[in-house]
């Protein structure tokens, strides 16, 4: 077979993964979301973008030669055994049959929807716990994610890992070694140099990479970085095997620090692609974005773009063995809503909002019950007995007709909308429907000029906060990790990393909001900072430890200096009482110490700049032991 012809041959045989996956999981339940809905249909149908300006969040990765796509095939059968074999297995077919009959059921009256927005009023805690709003610098905010304990874990792997590769020369790393490799992954997220190595280049590489550590050392913690215990992983038949095993104890981490940060008030729920070129069996390929093959995660994020919740698409996590006793069976898409949504906090009011992938009358129903209220939208044909009118039918009224349609399902009131727009739009909510109707701007074609158009209140609702997850993924989009691996839980790993970042950064806004102090640092600094603090913290730099530098780099460097502004470390190097030696120079400067403004020849090796240190001023003490 040609390349050519290989290539097309693997990319439909994954079209047909995806349908697989969802199908073969529990093959008929998802007769549930999809009723009369034919399965190439569901993938087929594009989701009706409203206008939250929803950016399509790009990766780039490694070019990784067409040899390297993933088997699929195999694949696809080993998911239909694990379903097939798992224990305890309710039969989907007499789940989907009771819910189909019980909704089957239900009628729709065209009326006005007694809109609930002040009677369902929000009443949860989103104030920040002491701890949190304690954190001052961009490092502190990292490392609320990045614990010390979580760096143990990690080196205690990685060691393990070296020697079970090579028992007698096991590899030797610590935690400032960890943090700095961690940084300089950080670092080329901001400054992109296609491969790696050349950070070390004399000509385009990086100072302060060059300065943390050498390249050998760094390619030896990328090769032996490792998360868990190879030798702890159950065997692919065994149908407890965890296909994410290699990175779970950082996904269990990294979980548990995003859920105790308080949830916000309106969150959405959507999708994230991690793109790779690398090989692995978790790959999707999603034909609607512009980078097709990735990891996809499903993620719960705030309207500020914090995520609070993620899960990462392994056609598992559907396992009936993995639901919580108390939570319904609603079918494949639905259920990711029920387990992303598991610790917000029941009836307080919380709003979510989701796309018609999610969107289901039983989901609606069973939130609701829970005191978790929702706008969505969704799609005709998953309304049983819907009378809400056809595309073709609306044909001949004009731009902004809204027709309603309200029902009752176990004292849970829904209330779907049509709206016209360019196109049609159906729109599903438990707590608001045409009223109150607002206006909107729209540009006309036909005459060349905005008119303002009738737009029903769950229109502007669902634009108002469906946005969470899209913030989330362009805030990762503008500076990610584009370092090549071809290990799967290492490119997993760098997404984390990212996720981490967007975060922290998140959570500093969110907290000097709340302290009501000065703005937030712009995200490239806030990353840039943190990314230097790993590299500096508690170490010294290379330069260093070989030794004092030569008389020549001594003068160019003062020159250097001269030209570009004065760069101040960050205060989490400048109070580490870590290797800050003081140099002489060749040239008098101003001391820096912000109290100071006299001449001096001395200079912070670590600091990289001018403090004074005489007889009755010690400027060089103050400046690294004042907070
Ligand atoms: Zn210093
Ligand atoms: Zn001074």
């Amino acid at each position: 077979m040609s390349i050519n012809l290989k290539f097309i041959y693997i990319q439909i045989l994954s079209i047909f993964r995806v349908n697989m996956n969802s199908l073969t999981e529990k093959d008929i339940l998802s007769i549930v979301e999809t009723w009369n809905e034919s399965e190439d249909e569901r993938e087929l149908e594009s989701d009706y973008e409203l206008d939250v300006n929803r950016q399509i969040f790009e990766y780039d990765d490694s070019l990784v030669d067409i040899d390297n796509l993933p088997e699929v095939k195999d694949e696809t059968e080993n998911i239909r055994n694990m379903s097939s074999t798992s224990s305890n297995f309710i039969d989907p077919k007499t789940v989907a049959k009771d819910l189909k009959k019980k909704y089957s059921k239900v009628l729709w009256k065209q009326k006005e929807f007694l809109n609930k927005t002040y009677q369902l009023c929000f009443n949860g805690n989103t104030t920040l716990p002491n701890g949190l709003l304690n954190l001052e610098t961009p490092y502190h905010f990292f490392k609320y994610f990045w614990t010390d304990e979580l760096l143990e874990h990690i080196i205690q792997q990685t060691i393990l890992y070296s020697s079970q590769l090579d028992p007698a020369h096991p590899f030797k790393i610590n935690k400032a070694e960890i943090s700095q490799y961690i940084g300089i992954c950080i670092l080329s997220s901001v400054i992109h140099i296609c491969d790696t190595r050349k950070y070390w280049s004399p000509v385009i590489g990086n100072k302060l990479v060059q300065e943390t550590m050498t390249l050998n050392h760094f390619e030896k913690i990328r090769r032996f970085i490792h998360f868990n215990d190879n030798n702890k992983m159950l065997p692919k038949n065994n149908s407890q095997h965890d296909r994410l095993f290699k990175i779970r104890p950082l996904i269990t981490h990294l979980l548990a620090k995003c859920q105790s940060v308080p949830y916000e008030e309106c969150m959405s729920i959507d999708e994230q692609l991690c793109t790779t070129k690398g090989k692995s069996y978790l790959k999707q390929y999603l034909p609607d974005k512009p980078h097709k093959w990735g990891y996809k995660l499903f993620v719960l994020s705030g309207v500020s773009g914090f995520s609070y919740n993620f899960e990462i698409y392994t056609a598992q996590e559907n396992d009936p063995t993995k639901r919580l006793s108390n939570e319904p069976d609603l079918g494949c898409s639905a259920n990711i809503v029920i387990r992303l949504l598991r610790g917000v906090p029941k009836y307080e009011n919380y709003r979510i909002y989701f796309d018609n992938y999610y969107t289901t009358l039983p989901l609606l129903v069973e939130l609701a019950k829970n005191g978790i209220h929702t706008v969505g939208t969704v799609r005709r044909n998953r309304l049983p007995n819907c009378k809400l009118p056809t595309e073709m039918e609306l044909k001949k009224e004009k731009r902004g007709t809204v027709v309603e349609y309200v029902t009752s399902i176990d004292q849970i009131d829904i209330v779907t909308v049509s709206w016209k727009d360019n196109k049609l739009v159906n729109l599903i909510s438990t707590f608001t429907g045409k009223n109150p109707m607002k206006t909107i701007q729209r540009f006309d074609k036909q005459i060349n000029e905005m008119v303002t158009l009738d737009c029903p209140d769950i229109v502007k609702e669902y634009n108002r906060f469906m946005g969470g997850v899209d913030k989330t993924n362009s805030l990762i989009g503008r500076y990610k990790i584009k370092m090549k691996s071809r290990k799967w839980y290492i490119r997993i790993f760098y997404h984390l990393l990212d996720v981490s970042l967007v975060n922290a950064w998140v959570l500093c806004k969110r907290a000097s909001i709340e302290r009501e102090m000065e703005d937030t640092l712009p995200l490239l600094d806030f990353r840039l900072q943190v990314a230097e603090t790993l590299c500096k913290i508690g170490t010294a730099t290379i330069t260093t430890r070989k030794g004092r530098p030569s008389k020549m780099e001594n003068t160019t460097e003062v020159k250097r200096q001269r030209i570009s502004a004065t760069h101040y470390p960050s205060t989490d190097i400048r109070l580490d009482n870590y290797a800050h030696w003081p140099v002489w120079t060749a040239e008098r400067q101003r001391c820096k110490n912000p109290t100071c403004s006299s001449l001096t020849f001395v200079i912070c090796d670590k600091c990289k700049i001018n403090l004074c240190f005489q007889k009755n001023r010690n400027c060089y003490k103050e400046f690294h032991l004042n907070k």
